[in-house]
């Protein structure tokens, strides 16, 4: 996976993905992080690539001209046009499917804006998906391209040592993860689930679906519309969901 970087900040997202599983994957060549300064495009002598808003209102907008040239020269480099993902509060919310769907890609180019972001013309001639990481507003791109670059990373074969362990976490099968232990058995008083220390995988797969269940239900319930259970799981959470409303109704 080739991932291309627009920016007007190029140390900060290479500084960003320099370190951990992320930087020695790098390492490894299983990914390439490389990111591009817009600002190299100006022609301008001082090297502005913003400019005051046309009609008016509040601070600067990217220039067309020194993004596209960007991305055309870029284009010219790799020999194809790769997907361009504008990062926007008024994209797609990016999710773990969308991170699945991407991850198949050879290169993928992050254009990311700053100020209040970056002429129409731009976006209309050279970004084929605009995507947010959720409603709120950032000062710029850097940040949601990090988010995205890092699980885009995580599914790519070999950054995990053990690439099961990306394919049995949150939102796979549209459940959350269930509780995670460790040493020391009893920390404070409280006591690992005795299931996790028989040895008996059957049974600790069991809970540990059993457990994927009732968190979903407790924490996001949207997500269960779509889980993937078998028919002794539907019948577990509707004995959950029948304790949910005696509860409710209780109270
Ligand atoms: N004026 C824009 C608007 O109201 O939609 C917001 C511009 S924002 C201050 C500057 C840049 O930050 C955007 O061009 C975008 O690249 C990035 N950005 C801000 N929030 C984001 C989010 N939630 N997801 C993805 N990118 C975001």
């Amino acid at each position: 996976m080739n991932y291309h970087i627009l920016t007007l900040f190029p140390q900060m997202v290479i500084e960003g993905l320099n370190t951990s599983i992320i930087g020695r994957a790098a390492d490894r060549g299983l990914i390439s992080i490389h990111a591009v300064d817009i600002r190299d495009y100006s022609k301008d002598k001082h090297r502005h690539v913003d400019d005051a808003p046309y009609g008016g209102g509040a601070g600067m907008v990217m220039q067309p001209g020194p993004v596209c040239d960007c991305y055309e020269d870029l284009c010219g480099k790799l020999g194809k046009r790769p997907r361009v993902l504008y990062m926007t509060p008024q994209g797609r919310v990016f999710n773990q499917s969308i991170a699945m769907e991407l991850a198949k890609e050879e290169d993928l180019v992050f254009l990311c804006g700053h100020y209040e972001g970056i002429d129409e013309r731009a976006l209309s001639l050279i970004v084929t998906d605009h995507l947010s990481i959720g409603d709120y507003v950032l000062t710029g791109g850097e940040l949601p391209a990090m988010v995205m670059i890092d699980c885009i990373s995580r599914l790519v074969p070999g950054v995990l040592n053990n690439d099961e362990s990306a394919q049995i976490e949150s939102f796979h099968d549209n459940l959350l993860e269930y509780p995670q232990y460790t040493r020391p058995e009893i920390y404070e008083g409280m006591q690992v689930p005795s299931v996790l220390l028989s040895g008996h995988h059957k049974n600790i797969e069991t809970w540990r679906r059993q457990e994927s269940i009732r968190r979903t239900l407790e924490r996001r319930p949207d997500l269960l519309k779509k889980a993937d259970l078998s028919g002794k799981e539907r019948e577990f959470l509707a004995a959950l969901q029948g304790g949910c409303q005696g509860e409710e109704g209780g109270s």
